[in-house]
């Protein structure tokens, strides 16, 4: 029996193969925009794990620890329900402004598009411009070629070791990481994450590059359900560019048949994640507004209206009002604005305290000779603060009496072991187990204050 089709053919291939995009430099007044919010955003990503504040780093999540310090603040493990309320504030202003501007976030400021335009840039710097570099990769290798390829990923290699290097430095003392690094004197973890993270960035933003915002970024998939009609997006104007076709300058289109559109083909060689936009609005697009640049300097050299590819929305598309205040909109703008409140007065509130009591397990009371019963109890206070602080450990029941070292100083950010023995004489025992409440205070601060309730056993 003979078969028309190959071995290879019964093979499932999981990844379909596609062909690189070579993305074109453009410039523009997005792409200033662009080019400064991610300039902004790479210097305070740089900068930030270098500022001290009252002699510390300002931003240190010390993992070691379980301690997370931002300025002022320190946040421990218990503060977790904190992180929670952070994640319900940065959900809902990304659907505020994803409702707004669409996906403004992934064209201006999403690290994976900064990092990928920093890696094209590169590419661009030391293999040439698109079509070179189409040239290159299609042509058999030279030396030219090899030396150049080489220069290029040796960049991109210290610019992912770099970035690595200052993402651990929100994780360890920046000085001491650094002084570290000069030594080489990293231990085995610390080496392990910052290649980690240094392959990562390498294979992201210089091999990935749109595959992650395509295949798997969960954000292009679901922003959809958030955009309306009124949502600003990238699109070209259909109406007004088609009939596309090529033409001279001085031609009239109008006599041609044509529209607006002189299919350059600028709009899809810009591209960054390599669609075309003329096809109509496509999950893939990240808004960095490329093509609108390469559109309106096509028409600006062909004397025609700039705006063919535009920020806009579908109902202005349409010829109706765009509007801004909206259901959706004035929804989540309400939830954001009270979530970001109720955070700020939760950290307002917090106190530098916690602590917690723990019943001594060996025995559950002691009686001596003259009937007074005592219970033993272990406290464990934290110092939430930044600062060295003293702390006093009092009883709020009048019938109990207090036997404890009251003065405790505990040093920023540690937890002390208090131990504590409450007392009652045996007039001022009415049931078997009463509840008593154990405050503790910082001297220095009067309003601060935490109070827990246990139990005291006398029979
Ligand atoms: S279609 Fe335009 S806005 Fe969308 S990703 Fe491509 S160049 Fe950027
Ligand atoms: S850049 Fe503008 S004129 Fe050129 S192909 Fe794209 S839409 Fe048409």
């Amino acid at each position: 029996m003979k078969f028309d089709y190959k071995a290879e053919d019964l093979i499932i291939k999981p990844y379909k193969s596609e062909s690189p995009v070579y993305v074109r430099k453009q410039k523009g007044r997005y792409q200033r925009i662009r080019q400064l919010t991610g300039f902004v955003f790479v210097m305070v990503f740089i900068l930030l794990p270098w500022i001290s504040y009252q002699g510390n780093q300002a931003v240190l999540f010390d993992i070691g620890k379980q301690q997370f310090h931002i300025f002022s603040e320190t946040f421990f493990p218990q503060d977790f329900t904190l992180l929670a309320g952070l994640l319900i504030v940065s959900c809902y202003l990304l659907f505020f402004v994803t409702t707004w501007l669409g996906r403004i976030w992934c064209g201006y400021v999403c690290p994976q598009t900064v990092w990928t335009f920093s890696f094209i840039w590169v590419e661009e710097w030391l293999e040439g411009s698109r079509n070179q570099r189409i040239k290159r990769d299609t042509q058999p290798k030279t030396l030219d070629n090899i030396v150049r390829k080489s220069a290029k990923h040796i960049v991109w290699g210290l610019m992912s070791f770099l970035t690595a290097t200052t993402f651990m430095s929100y994780f360890l003392p920046t000085h001491e990481l650094y002084l570290d690094l000069i030594a080489l004197n990293w231990t085995g973890l610390t080496t392990f994450w910052v290649l980690f993270f240094a392959i990562c960035t390498y294979g992201n933003a210089g091999w990935l590059r749109e595959k992650m915002c395509i295949y798997m970024c969960p954000y292009s998939r679901f922003q959809s359900a958030m955009f309306d009609k009124n949502t600003l997006l990238i699109a070209y104007d259909k109406v007004r560019g088609e009939n596309r076709g090529r033409r001279k300058r001085k031609d009239n289109p109008k006599e041609l048949g044509l529209g607006d559109c002189v299919d350059c083909n600028l709009c899809v060689e810009v591209c960054p994640v390599g669609i075309d936009i003329r096809n109509g609005l496509q999950y893939e697009c990240i808004n960095c507004g490329a093509c609108a640049d390469a559109c309106d300097q096509t028409m600006t050299q062909f004397n025609y209206a700039k705006g063919l590819i535009s920020y806009t929305s579908e109902n202005a598309l349409l010829g109706k009002k765009a509007k801004l205040l909206r259901p959706k909109i004035i929804g989540y703008g309400i939830l954001s604005i009270l979530a970001m409140i109720f955070m700020a007065y939760t950290i307002q509130v917090r106190v530098p305290i916690e602590f917690s009591v723990l019943r001594d397990r060996g025995t559950l009371f002691q009686v001596d000779f003259d009937d007074n019963v005592t219970n033993s109890y272990l406290l464990k206070v934290t110092n939430k603060s930044q600062l060295d602080r003293h702390f006093n450990v009092s009883v709020l029941n009048s019938n109990v009496s207090l036997s404890a070292d009251k003065n405790i100083l505990i040093k920023a950010g540690e937890i002390a072991s208090v131990p504590v023995h409450l007392t009652m004489t045996p007039d001022e025992i009415k049931e078997r187990v009463s509840e008593v409440s154990l405050q503790v205070s910082v001297s220095d601060m009067s309003d601060v204050k935490a109070v827990t309730k246990t139990k005291f056993f006398s029979n």
